[in-house]
């Protein structure tokens, strides 16, 4: 028998693999299931990324790059950091198969056993398995109460925050809430890393995909240079999920070890993707990016009219495709019987640490979106 890992054992299969299992199983006895549960674009991926990929394969672009990425892409995602108000430069830039890999090695070369590290919760399920994976102690902050805002939030962020805290995580704007963070909780944020010396790992990946507002890099804060580490990726703002491709920013000396990590892992990013990714960066894609969110923005609007016309009040937030709409405690319990009997699939607001929400993506169709509120309706799920 094998004897497996502690580490891998202590972190729980994913909440949400019920959900889709459950979706699989109808959709293979031929019942139509609405999705709601997926966090990627509906969009097909620019053409001009697209053509650049086949391009560059066709070109021979297809052996190991230099591990951290091709220079030319590292210094395109520098110069894109520096607009940003971040001084970055190529070297501190380390591009990874997907933003969640950037993520992974960030949080593995700074945790050890018993590091604390602070999330706030509503947040995204991979941080606290990657803890786990690395030993580290969660402290969670709870912002349902404030409407998932950071900023009315910050005293229960001081109280909880401490010298024994080495990592925090920002996710702004935020998978599951769609909360975009205002300047002043970042600098609350700021204050409160120079004050306890802590790091901050800032996920940027929804940064592109924002109404009204602008995203402010955390990084770009004065007393934040030397201790953030900036995620971002290609998968949302681009469209391209399957893709793979992401990258994180951080002081030379942590990008130095986490390259360790990275060389004798993954060695890189694929080569032809990182010149797509290249041309994803060029102004070429700018009409296609405000497309896609100005889409976004008119289904969030529709669905959040929608949800109050059946007296439903959802918190809206200001970027990403997501909102968490307020169901029964047990909402575990609530998705699944959505998923069963109105054939609707959400994802448990539990699973992000937001007992009582289901997490609704709304990266679908306007008539798929407007088909799963009847579902609900007619279910008596609203
Ligand atoms: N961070 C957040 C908050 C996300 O929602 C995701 C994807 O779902 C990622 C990071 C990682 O995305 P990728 O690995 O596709 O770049």
């Amino acid at each position: 028998n094998m004897e497996f890992a502690d580490r891998v054992q202590r972190v729980e299969p994913s909440a949400t693999l019920a959900i889709s299992n459950l979706s699989s199983e109808l959709e293979a006895e031929g019942i139509d299931v609405v999705d709601l549960s997926v966090g990627e674009p509906d969009f097909p991926t620019p053409e001009n990324i697209v053509e650049a990929g086949k391009a560059a394969m066709d070109a021979g672009h297809t052996g190991y790059t230099s591990s951290n990425g091709i220079p030319e892409l590292r210094e395109a995602l520098a110069d894109k950091f520096t607009g940003q108000g971040i001084d970055a430069d190529a070297d501190e830039i380390i591009v990874t198969p997907g933003g969640k890999q950037g993520l992974y090695e960030a949080v593995t070369t700074l945790i050890d056993d018993g590091d604390e590290v602070v999330l706030l919760d509503p947040a995204w399920v991979s941080y606290e398995a990657m803890v786990k994976l690395s030993g580290g102690s969660l402290n969670r902050v709870d912002l349902s109460p404030y409407d998932f805002q950071l900023e009315p939030g910050l005293d229960d962020l001081a109280d909880a925050v401490s010298d024994e805290t080495e990592l925090l995580v920002v996710n702004s704007p935020s998978n599951p809430t769609g909360a975009v963070y205002s300047d002043a909780a970042l600098e609350g944020v700021r204050d409160l890393a120079v004050e306890h010396e802590f790091v901050v790992i800032s996920d940027e990946i929804y940064e592109r995909i924002t109404y009204g507002v602008e995203q402010t890099a955390l990084g770009s804060l004065d007393g934040m240079e030397d201790r953030t580490i900036t995620l971002n990726g290609f998968s949302k703002a681009f469209s391209m999920t399957g893709w793979r491709l992401g990258y994180i920013h951080a002081p030379e000396d942590l990008i130095d070890q986490a390259s360790k990590l990275h060389s004798h892992s993954v060695s890189c990013a694929v080569n032809f993707v990182q010149r797509a990714g290249l041309e994803a960066l060029s102004e070429r894609t700018d009409d296609s990016v405000v497309e896609m969110r100005e889409a976004f923005r008119e289904r969030r609007d529709m669905l959040a009219d929608l949800f109050a016309e059946h007296g439903v009040d959802v918190p809206v937030g200001d970027g990403a495709f997501y909102m968490m709409l307020p169901v029964d405690d047990d909402d575990q319990t609530w998705c699944e019987e959505a998923i069963q009997d109105a054939h609707v699939a959400t994802v448990p607001g539990s699973a992000f640490g937001a007992p009582g929400y289901a997490r609704i993506s709304y990266a679908a169709s306007e008539a798929r979106l407007r088909e799963a509120v009847d579902r609900l309706s007619e279910g008596g799920f609203l």
